[in-house]
């Protein structure tokens, strides 16, 4: 089956206009496989300004634009928050849902997870949907419990067929940011049970369903992850921050 690879960088609270400058221009002679999509995920301050300066440097299309989170309200008082239709006027094209920072710090629910999720896809976006188990749950051998946890209140919510256009990332929290990578064979096998666990519901939507893997994917690793039948890409954190290193993850994918 076909799956087209996607490598997504997800900036967190770092980053600024000197690096929207300096990332569009070292873009600007990346070479991507067919097949491969990349999706820059910056502040919510800096997504107009990377229009303009993917837009001057004349980006390639396959180059996205993404949030790193939304509310799940359409408009009205929510103090801070940021809508669908406003990430959808200043040219987004995804959204991180889900991220762990996000479950554990600011403490969202499966079920608002599920929401957002949902709001996104009712307009248009694709939402990039995060799950990932802590280092006590692996070790209580408790990943697929806890992985099938986060992914059926989604189920349930948009429905199975709506999988299909959304993208999930699996991203063990003890790989993020901590420099400990799952071994490519350790993902693998977490992303089969993911791309099973799908499948139970519909094959198809299974087979169609990118899954990235995210936790400290660098220069070294990203090759061999990458080749994994079931990892479709990578959502790099610290790594996309380099300029020349997320080229070399970039150029790494791709696609089957
Ligand atoms: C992330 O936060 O999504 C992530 C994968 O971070 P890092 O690559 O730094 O582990």
């Amino acid at each position: 089956m076909k799956r087209r690879a996607i490598v997504a960088a997800n900036w967190k609270m770092n980053g600024g206009l000197e690096l929207v400058n300096t990332m569009t221009t070292g873009l600007n002679s990346l070479e991507l496989a067919e097949n491969v999509d990349v999706i820059i995920c910056p502040s919510f301050p800096y997504l107009a300004a990377w229009n303009i300066a993917a837009q001057a440097q004349q980006l390639n299309s396959k180059i996205y634009l993404g949030a790193q989170n939304v509310c799940q309200h359409a408009q009205g008082a929510f103090t801070g928050e940021v809508s669908v239709d406003m990430l959808n006027e200043v040219s987004v094209n995804f959204v991180i849902i889900g991220h762990s920072e996000r479950r554990s710090i600011y403490k969202e629910t499966d079920q608002q997870v599920a929401d957002k999720v949902k709001a996104t896809l009712d307009a248009g976006l694709t939402p990039i949907l995060c799950i990932g188990e802590s280092e006590a749950e692996r070790m209580a051998e408790q990943t697929d419990k806890v992985l099938a946890q986060q992914l059926q209140p989604v189920i349930d919510v948009i429905g199975i067929e709506r999988f299909a256009d959304i993208v999930i990332a699996y991203e063990p929290i003890w790989a993020i940011g901590t420099g400990k990578t799952a071994s490519a064979q350790m993902a693998q096998q977490t992303h089969q049970f993911i791309r099973q666990f799908i499948a139970n519901v519909d094959i198809n939507v299974a087979n169609k369903v990118p899954l990235l893997y995210g936790g400290s994917v660098n220069a070294k690793n990203s090759e061999e992850l990458f080749a994994q039948t079931d990892i479709d890409g990578g959502l790099i954190g610290g790594a996309s921050l380099k300029v020349d290193e997320f080229i070399t993850i970039c150029s790494a994918a791709k696609g089957s």
